[in-house]
């Protein structure tokens, strides 16, 4: 190949660091400057490039650009400043780069499947330069982050995400295919945009939109075999529950809005009872918000306090509530639930508001899901507080302690605080703020919340917010599927990631409030969330890589793909 084919090539492109001998060796001569750079320095002028953009597109696009044109650096620089450079490749900035992204779409970064290639899906598979697939996301469009509807423009979400399976999970670039279905779009602005980029038209449902993601899903597996992993995401929720019952069942699939969410805030809960003190079966639960993540994070809450008490899973999910837009979710509801809100549909009078629902139910924990800004009220976060503040000692015995003929008691002792979680997103969305949350409740909130809040000083004390952010998980956890050669999934992998996950933060970082680890060590904890999860695939018999390597955490490690560059002789 000609040096000038190199340099166009992203994969294997070093520009600038092209060394001596390789420019003699790969005809690059004279088509680079003299200067030879190494890729730290060339990272460091990037850094210094994009730092100079004051608009956080810009930023994005010069991402965008990068990674177009040297793809080890893109990582580099994105693995090295994750926390500087996540909200740029990630929410919030990938939204506004979805809004617009029929006038900044330059080269296929993923495929597009349209209605109009019906019958034709495996031939399209084929058209992707890449043989050796392990991970594909794919949306509708219908649901992206908070701003809805946004037809065949969502392609920057399976495109952000899986920069971060790479960034932050380690998944090879190459085995990573981003899709986007378009079925249409009901976003009447888009249809009437010239430069809109998808198909001019409705959404398509029922018959013909499950036959186009039947032939999709099969197609996939045709080529790409039973390993390969398929994300769901941003789909509207009425797809949304019903694709996932039916895929899991045949693919190795998961959706991340239901159970990418779950999983992280279910970590966000084990490590706040850590802090605080407490069992989750001792809790009580109040969602503001009954869709993909409140139902998704309450159905993962029940199967942990199962697994943990032995009760079964219609007892625990007994100790869950949830409002939705019409108020408490109860049994005299239960003709005209969705069916995902079925299951939590509980004996109580009607009730109309959250703080009503608060005053009933006395929570002890609230999670805020609804996607609707400022509904935790002063009120709603001082009931909390005033509802969670009595000095609680709990006696407890158990089985395993009076078999020898002798009774001990577990003593626990805890001074009980409001556990309060905000998590709807874009930041103007957040049922409140870190602030309101601290202040309100007297600084005794354990606080996390969807999108990003800065550190708050009350009353002398500096409290770190923890942000639920599923960049935590699914990272490691696409990893720990893949390098087992896991085949389904099953919801006691989602568990084993909430738990490593939690085990990596540390009482240093409970100091400060944070229940989640800083996202400076993410590729850590990825490898060991990839192991929990591989160690639970071998244990349920769905891993299909043989034998099993002894030490997965280092195996997972092992895995990941370096930006480093390599020589070429
Ligand atoms: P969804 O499936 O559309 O569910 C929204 C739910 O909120 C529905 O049950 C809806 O009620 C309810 N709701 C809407 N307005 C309400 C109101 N005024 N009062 C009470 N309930 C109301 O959406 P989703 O996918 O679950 O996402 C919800 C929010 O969570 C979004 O803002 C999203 O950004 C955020 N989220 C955060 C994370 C994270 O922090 N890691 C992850 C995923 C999602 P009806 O059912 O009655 O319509
Ligand atoms: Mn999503």
């Amino acid at each position: 190949a000609s040096g000038y084919t190199l340099l166009r090539d992203p994969r294997h492109n070093k520009g600038t660091a092209f060394t001596e001998k390789e420019r003699d060796v790969h005809y690059l001569r004279g088509l680079l400057p003299p200067a030879i750079l190494s890729q730290e320095l060339q990272e460091k002028r990037l850094m210094h490039t994009l730092r100079q953009y004051q608009v956080p597109l810009q930023r994005y696009m010069a991402l965008m650009d990068l990674q177009e044109r040297n793809e080890k650096l893109f990582y580099k620089l994105l693995i090295d400043h994750v926390e500087e450079l996540l909200p740029v490749v990630y929410t919030p900035t990938v939204g506004e780069a979805c809004q617009k992204y029929g006038s900044i779409f330059r080269r296929p970064q993923g495929l597009f499947i349209s209605l109009n290639d019906k019958g034709k899906i495996l031939e399209i598979l084929k058209n992707w330069p890449e043989r050796n697939i392990q991970v594909i996301v794919v949306t509708d469009g219908e649901r992206i982050l908070g701003l809805g509807d946004l037809g065949c423009q969502g392609m920057g979400i399976p495109v952000g995400k899986l920069s971060l399976y790479t960034a932050l999970g380690g998944v090879r670039p190459s085995a990573c295919l981003p899709i986007t279905i378009d079925v249409g779009t009901n976003n009447e602005e888009l249809l009437k945009d010239e430069f809109y980029i998808g198909l001019r038209q409705k959404r398509t449902t029922g018959q013909e939109y499950a036959e186009l993601i039947d032939e999709f899903m099969n197609a996939v597996k045709q080529n790409y075999g039973e390993k390969v992993l398929v994300q769901f995401e941003d789909f509207g929720n009425h797809n949304a529950f019903e694709l996932l019952a039916k895929y899991r069942q045949t693919h190795l699939a998961f959706n991340d809005d239901i159970q990418g969410t779950a999983s992280v805030v279910l970590a966000g809960l084990i490590s706040g009872l850590r802090a605080v003190g407490g069992s989750l079966a001792e809790q009580k639960f109040l969602f503001l918000g009954a869709g993909e993540a409140g139902t998704g994070i309450a159905e993962l809450i029940a199967l942990e306090m199962s697994k943990q008490t032995k009760a079964p899973v219609e007892e625990t999910r007994k100790k869950i509530w949830l409002v939705d837009s019409k108020g408490l979710i109860v049994s005299s509801r239960l003709e005209s639930l969705q069916h995902f809100k079925k299951p939590w549909a509980h004996e109580h009078e009607p009730v109309k508001t959250l703080l009503d629902a608060v005053k009933a139910i006395k929570p002890t924990v609230l999670i805020g899901s609804s996607g609707m800004g400022k509904t935790f009220t002063q009120e709603v976060v001082e009931t909390m507080a005033s509802l969670n503040e009595v000095l609680s000692l709990s006696l407890s015995h158990t089985r395993a302690h009076t078999e020898a003929n002798m009774t001990f008691f577990d003593v626990s002792l805890c001074i009980q605080k409001p556990i309060i979680f905000a998590l709807s997103n874009p930041t103007s969305q957040s049922e409140c703020t870190a602030e309101e949350a601290y202040t309100w409740s007297q600084g005794r909130a354990i606080f996390a919340s969807g999108s990003p809040f800065d550190p708050v000083n009350y009353d002398g004390k500096t409290y770190v917010p923890g942000q639920a952010n599923n960049a935590y998980i699914f990272p490691g956890f696409g990893l720990g599927l893949i390098m087992s050669g896991a085949i389904r999934v099953d919801d006691d992998m989602l568990l084993a990631a909430s738990e490593a996950l939690a085990a990596q933060a540390t009482p240093e970082n409970f100091k400060k409030g944070m229940i989640f680890p800083p996202f400076s060590n993410i590729r850590k904890i990825s490898a060991h969330i990839a192991a929990n999860v591989a160690a639970k695939a071998y244990e349920l018999g769905l891993a299909s890589r043989l034998p099993r390597p002894n030490n997965l955490v280092k195996y997972a490690e092992s895995c990941m793909y370096s930006p480093a560059y390599r020589n070429y002789r």
